[in-house]
């Protein structure tokens, strides 16, 4: 078993004394900014002029652009859009790395596609809590955490690894759990992970029962509740006990159909495109065509998402949300969108 880290075995007295700059004040910047302000950290926060701007000074922070909070920062936590990090490193960040400073990430990609190549003479670790920034901050205020990763790419001072694990409770990950990985690591289970289960492969399948069942002529509100609505209730089951507590909460008719239709529906075929899938990661095909999109102006990005907002399924939810206040995503709230 590997070894996970929780609050006790962490000494959080590295960070003291140091300031942090959190660049970017989107999902994750915001959660660990406040969770570490919390926690008794000295917290700056870097960006350019604009809407994180404005709501970073509401919630209390100094800001300075982000050349300036390098300058600044002893330790400097990367929080931008994956593919904005490497223009803005370049121009504003890489010019404040004196020897000695800290630079971390809460995702391996420009790491370790060499998208960033960061002095020698510096630290370098991840902290990847491994769920949405909403939830980083719901959660710590709840007196919980999200469980973490961190990594260590560079210690230039021999104590990478320490400060790793003081970041990663400060943002409360180890009240839940700490687990030391590498950045290969980190990167490619993270993309095959939200690529083939939780993004892609859960809105994929959602979709495909939606569509069956409208298609067969029942009902698409009916259809909606029953393939994304429930998805939830059953997911938090898992969360709470695994598949196990899941199958003992459904009726054993519904365990029964679980057992005999999950190998019909997730198939040899369906295993095997995850192996592709996990290897187009692995050799970096992915990460080219996404960098390359970028590039590009993402034309089949938009392309696509124009068209997945017009999916029947999201037209019928939009309409059955508004009479569920109680569940709506808070619309305008940091990282809602995440
Ligand atoms: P967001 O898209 O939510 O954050 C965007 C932030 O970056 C905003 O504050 C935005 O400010 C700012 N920004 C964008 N461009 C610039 C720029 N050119 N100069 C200065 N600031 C800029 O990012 P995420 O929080 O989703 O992702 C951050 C990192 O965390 C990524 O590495 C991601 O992989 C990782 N991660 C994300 C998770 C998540 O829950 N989303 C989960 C785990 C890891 P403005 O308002 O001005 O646009
Ligand atoms: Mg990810
Ligand atoms: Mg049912």
């Amino acid at each position: 078993m590997a070894k996970v880290y929780y609050n006790g075995d962490v000494n959080e007295a590295v960070l003291q004394g140091k300031k942090v700059a959190v660049i970017g004040y989107g999902s994750q910047g915001h959660a660990h900014a406040q969770n570490m302000r919390e926690s008794g950290v000295d917290v700056i926060i870097g960006l350019r002029q604009g809407k994180s701007w404005e709501q970073a000074e509401n919630d209390g922070f100094t800001v300075y652009s982000v050349r300036e909070a390098s300058a600044q920062a002893d330790l400097i936590m990367i929080l931008l859009p994956d593919e904005i990090q490497p223009a803005v490193y370049k121009n504003e960040i890489e010019p404040e790395l004196t020897e000695g400073k800290t630079l971390a990430f809460a995702h391996g990609f420009n790491i370790h596609f060499n998208q960033i190549v960061p002095p020698k003479n510096i630290d370098v670790f991840l902290a990847a809590p491994k769920g949405p920034g909403h939830l980083v901050r719901r959660t710590f205020e709840d007196g919980a955490g999200v469980p973490g990763l961190i990594a260590v790419f560079q210690d230039a001072t021999g104590q990478a690894k320490e400060i790793a694990l003081a970041y990663a409770k400060q943002i409360g990950s180890a009240r839940a759990g700490v687990l030391e990985t590498t950045f290969k690591e980190e990167t490619e289970t993270d993309l095959f992970g939200e690529q083939a289960v939780l993004c892609g492969g859960t809105a994929a399948l959602v979709k495909a029962g939606f569509e069956t069942l409208v298609e067969a002529g029942y009902q698409p509100e009916v259809a909606y509740f029953e393939c994304l609505h429930e998805l939830k209730l059953i997911v938090d089951l898992m969360y709470e006990g695994g598949l196990e507590y899941m199958r003992y909460s459904i009726s054993d008719t519904a365990q029964w159909g679980d057992f005999q239709a999950g190998p019909r529906i997730v198939t040899d075929e369906t295993k095997k495109a995850m192996k592709e899938i996990l290897s187009d990661v692995q050799t970096g095909k992915f990460a080219k065509g996404w960098i390359l999109e970028n590039q590009a102006n993402r034309p089949e990005f938009t392309t696509i998402n124009e068209a997945e907002k017009n999916h029947p399924i999201e037209v019928v939810g939009r309409e059955l949300r508004e009479m569920m206040p109680f569940v709506k995503a808070q619309k305008g709230a940091v990282g809602a969108n995440n």
